[in-house]
């Protein structure tokens, strides 16, 4: 094996890049799977076809997700790779480790699997590359023992993550951070036992400029905003102007709803806040002029995915805003009851976005108790979900 070239894996090592090839590679020295896995892959770009397959189910007692069974289809060829399961952690928020808590996860991996790792997956999730069945027990003993636990996989609640929140960031409008912790502890359950049609991700999102992705790549985007209005600081607002700034061209004018006036003799702003659609916008490019507004909370939006049954769903807005304090009573709430409904009607594999684009808007909120509302959009600004019971209309 040693003795065997990997021509198309050393060609991805081009280049100023990071190169994944260059790490396992490195992991190769010390462990018999990783090398073998280079030349699985270098296998696998000559057939131009994956040399993975679905085996059984494996776990730990008392999960049914957490651990994702990797089996190689040529195991002749390749031993050391005949199961290379995937581990996932579940990441403390906006992945904030202590160096002393990685080093005991890198310990135990390198006892016990691959060595490789990867920070993070999509998820969120910390996901350790490649061990045998016989490992998964001890592993999780020993990370439980250092205070991890797993993440989800199948269908269940997958690993909730948030962006980096108050934080680093002065735009959060909740704390993304205590949020994804509470949430996650609530519904561990959930998490750990797939019960449901498929899986369920949430993340949470401290404002609109949404780093942590929610709206494209979770299912239940909690996104911050604000009810009342923008507050605007017209002293530096001056301060901008005497710099230089074009405020008309580089704020007013990309507005997405023209909210936005700028007197250019007094050299102040002032906003339409029933125009203002919380954009982020202009908060981005005059941050000590321009803040969110005082009363915040969160936005919640369901449904968005990557192709599946249908295709790529961006999230819609079905809750325009909700105080997101105290224990999340409300959320956890709304969440239990979409749940119960997904459970009710879902189809195998249906994400809870397909399941309401198969039954209807309508019939999801009046089921759900979700009162209908016009920031209901399904396509921004051109198809909003708006709809009366039969009788209203008589
Ligand atoms: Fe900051 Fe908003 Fe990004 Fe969160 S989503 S890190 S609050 S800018
Ligand atoms: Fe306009 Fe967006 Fe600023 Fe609101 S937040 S005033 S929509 S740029």
């Amino acid at each position: 094996m040693t003795d065997k070239k990997t021509p198309q894996l050393d060609e991805l090592e081009n280049g100023k890049w990071p190169s994944f090839v260059t790490e396992i590679k490195k992991a190769a020295v010390k462990n018999e799977a990783s090398k073998e896995l280079l030349h699985l892959l270098e296998k696998s770009y000559v057939d131009k076809r994956g040399h993975w397959k679905h085996g059984g189910i494996v776990g730990v007692k008392g999960y049914g997700g957490g651990v994702i069974g990797r089996y190689s289809d040529v195991p002749e060829e390749f031993p050391h790779l005949a199961a290379f399961h995937t581990v996932r952690i579940n990441a403390p928020s906006a992945w904030f480790y202590k160096t002393d808590s990685l080093r005991k996860i890198c310990d135990i991996w390198e006892k016990r699997g691959s060595g490789l790792m990867n920070f993070h997956g999509a998820t969120g999730d910390a996901i350790l590359l490649g061990t045998v069945t016989d490992e998964l027990q001890p592993i999780f003993d020993e990370l439980s023992e250092a205070g991890f636990d797993l993440g989800g996989s199948g269908s269940d609640l997958r690993s909730p993550s948030c962006c980096v929140g108050p934080a680093r960031c002065e735009h959060a409008c909740y704390d993304t951070l205590d949020a994804c912790y509470n949430i996650t502890n609530e519904f561990q359950d959930e998490l750990h036992r797939p019960m449901w049609p498929y899986k369920f991700k949430i993340k949470f999102s401290g404002c609109a400029n949404d780093c942590a992705a929610a709206i494209a790549r979770s299912d239940c985007a909690v996104i911050g905003t604000w009810r009342d209005t923008i507050v605007i600081n017209q002293e530096e607002v001056k301060t901008y102007a005497d710099n230089g700034m074009d405020i008309q061209a580089e704020v007013c004018d990309l507005c997405p709803t023209h909210a936005l006036k700028f007197d250019h003799n007094k050299k102040e702003l002032a906003v339409i806040s029933e125009d203002c659609s919380r954009c982020m916008h202009c908060i981005n490019e005059m941050p000590k002029a321009i803040f969110p507004g005082k009363e915040r909370g969160a936005s919640i939006l369901l449904g968005g995915k990557s192709t599946i049954v249908q295709s790529a769903f961006m999230g819609w807005v079905i809750v325009p805003f909700i105080k997101l304090e105290g224990d999340y009573e409300e959320l956890k709430d709304l969440l239990r009851r979409i749940w119960e409904w997904w459970d009710e009607n879902g189809k195998t594999r249906e994400r809870i976005g397909e399941t309401i684009y198969r039954i209807g808007m309508s019939k999801f909120l009046s089921e759900v108790g979700i009162p209908a509302v016009p920031q209901m959009v399904f396509r921004p600004r051109s198809n909003p979900y708006v709809f009366w019971p039969e009788e209203e209309l008589k």
